[in-house]
């Protein structure tokens, strides 16, 4: 995503991003399962797929996930470069792919989006 100067710890290479905003949508923990939903952060742009807060993402927005958060909370894509050569990284799941997910999501993102087990996609370094 929408890349900029960010505090990010200089072990992190932003370059590697390709910006495609798959990170920051909400996911849901079931179990062991991490499931990702269709919900975008409120502060993606979903028409370029960029952080509209970049600079300042996690002052406005205390669930937005380092990296390295990002990476222990399985909030990337399995195509993503951050994980795709990580020996062992689980991806987050299509919701379909769980039983009973498609229920928990909607409880979840229905009418307050985000219950407290959610998880809100990515560095947006992404
Ligand atoms: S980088 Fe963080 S604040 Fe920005 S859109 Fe993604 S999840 Fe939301
Ligand atoms: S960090 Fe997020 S936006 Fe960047 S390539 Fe990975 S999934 Fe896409």
């Amino acid at each position: 995503m929408a890349r900029q100067p960010s505090s990010d710890p200089p072990a992190v290479r932003e370059d590697l991003c390709r910006r495609c905003g798959k990170c920051c949508y909400e996911k849901l923990r079931i179990g062991d399962e991490v499931v990702v939903t269709s919900v975008p952060c409120p502060y993606l742009d979903t028409r370029t797929n960029l952080c509209t807060v970049y600079a300042y993402r996690h002052r406005v927005n205390a669930r937005c996930l380092s990296v390295e958060e990002g990476i222990r909370a399985h909030a990337f894509p399995a195509d993503c470069p951050y994980v795709r050569d990580l020996p062992g990284y689980r991806p987050p799941l299509p919701v379909e792919a769980v039983p009973g997910a498609a229920e928990l999501v909607r409880e979840a993102f229905g009418a307050a989006a985000g219950g407290p087990d959610s998880l809100r996609g990515g560095p947006n370094d992404a």
